[in-house]
């Protein structure tokens, strides 16, 4: 066997990617791994389509088109009153997770420590640990996912480094509090730490609410990465656009592990996130207005099949316990379920290392809503006993 880094060796593919190739294999209709289930605006797709062919499509700038990076400066001030020069202080990435890679490669040394909070996205204490860091956790627990101040003072240590703060947070659904920010911010410069902020779900909040980022905090100007994706806010996934604001000193070793690891993303693909990014602020509430409804519809569903469902303030995800319906674990009801009743989610064990919770589901419901309602249906006639309808059919 060819010798790999620890991190790595033995390690299965990611939890999306083995739910969507078995959701894929039992024709499942796939709640899992979060994307919609219809392409992002036409008239981005269109510009994009367009600067395809008229070019140019050779290497942009290293940090990202200027169009782009203005964009996203206009973002910054527009939603958060941040000033934000596009020149010196914006970056555009391949991914919000190549991002993330190239902050984590900008500042962790090995014996350094990373805050992590649980649910984690399944990239963070991997990318740490590939690096010499090492990862502390605080658990949040569902459903409530609170933020409990003794863990959060006892996860920094003279040794930390970084924190990696996700927010609005998949899966738990959840927006920290503008206390549990100022918090985390507090213990952040009071280590003379740095905060990497992944905020892909930053546009995607309910029922009025706005994201504050940890940025906007004081003290946290000059020390924060906050990173965006259009594949969350435009609902492109496959694109992997993402982009990251920070001041000029932290993005300065930010930029030189983004120049070895991609050096730079197609332009014609951030040329059309540029004109999406900069629609009216009405176009981002009917975004989120229509994913709220498709959150309710879902959860009304779950609901009435018995299951206990959290409450989700954004993202895409909402998260169920299953425990009073099926039996098992919750890696083990997904299996079943994907299999059997043709409903692919996400168990809520893979985002935690330490005890995880044992029968909390994460489902994504950024579907149509006929397959939001097909889904329920199926759901219902597994855990009545039925024979699901198209199964029967297939033999
Ligand atoms: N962070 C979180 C919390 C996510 O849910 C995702 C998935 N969109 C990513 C990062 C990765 O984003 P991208 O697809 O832009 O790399
Ligand atoms: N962010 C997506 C999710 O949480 C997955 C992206 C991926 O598969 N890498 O479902």
């Amino acid at each position: 066997m060819a010798r790999s880094h620890p991190t790595f060796t033995g390690m299965p593919a990611t939890i999306f990617e083995t739910m969507s190739q078995l959701a894929l294999e039992h024709g499942a209709i796939n709640l899992g791994q979060g994307f919609p289930d219809v392409d992002g605006a036409e008239d981005v797709r269109r510009v994009a389509a367009e600067a395809l062919i008229a070019g140019p499509n050779q290497y942009p700038s290293m940090r990202g088109v200027a169009e782009l990076r203005q964009a996203v400066a206009e973002n910054n001030a527009r939603f958060y009153g941040l000033d934000v020069d596009w020149r010196s202080e914006v970056l555009v990435t391949s991914g919000a997770t190549e991002a993330l890679a190239d902050c984590l490669l900008a500042v962790v040394e090995p014996g350094d420590e990373v805050v992590l909070f649980e649910p984690l996205y399944d990239c963070y204490a991997p990318m740490v640990r590939r690096l010499g860091g090492v990862p502390r956790f605080v658990r949040l627990e569902p459903p409530l996912w609170r933020l409990d101040r003794a863990a959060l003072d006892a996860a920094f240590s003279p040794r930390t480094k970084a924190v990696i703060l996700n927010d609005p947070m998949n899966p738990a659904g959840k927006l920290f509090t503008d206390d549990e920010r100022a918090l985390i911010a507090a213990a952040v410069v009071a280590h003379d730490a740095i905060a990497i902020c992944d905020e892909v779900y930053e546009h995607i909040v309910f029922d009025g609410a706005r994201h504050r980022p940890l940025m906007a905090f004081p003290n946290m100007r000059e020390r924060t990465a906050r990173i965006g994706s259009a594949g969350k806010t435009l609902g492109l996934t496959g694109w992997k656009v993402g982009y990251i604001t920070a001041a000029p000193d932290l993005m300065d070793p930010i930029l030189k592990a983004h120049q070895f690891n991609t050096f730079t993303t197609a332009p014609a693909l951030q040329i059309a996130v540029a004109a999406g990014l900069r629609k009216d602020e009405a176009t981002y509430r009917t975004l989120a207005g229509a994913l709220a409804a498709k959150r309710d519809r879902l959860a009304a569903g779950l609901a009435g099949l018995g299951a206990t469902v959290a409450h989700s303030a954004g993202t895409i995800f909402l998260t169920a316990d299953f425990g009073r319906l099926a039996q098992g674990s919750d890696a083990e009801i997904c299996r079943r379920m994907t299999m059997e009743a043709r409903v692919a989610a996400i168990p809520v064990s893979a985002f935690y290392e330490t005890a995880p919770p044992r029968s909390v589901l994460r489902f994504c419901f950024s579907k149509r809503d006929a397959v939001l309602d097909e889904a329920v249906l199926r759901l219902d006639r597994w855990l009545n006993g039925a024979a699901v309808a198209g199964r029967a059919a297939a033999g």
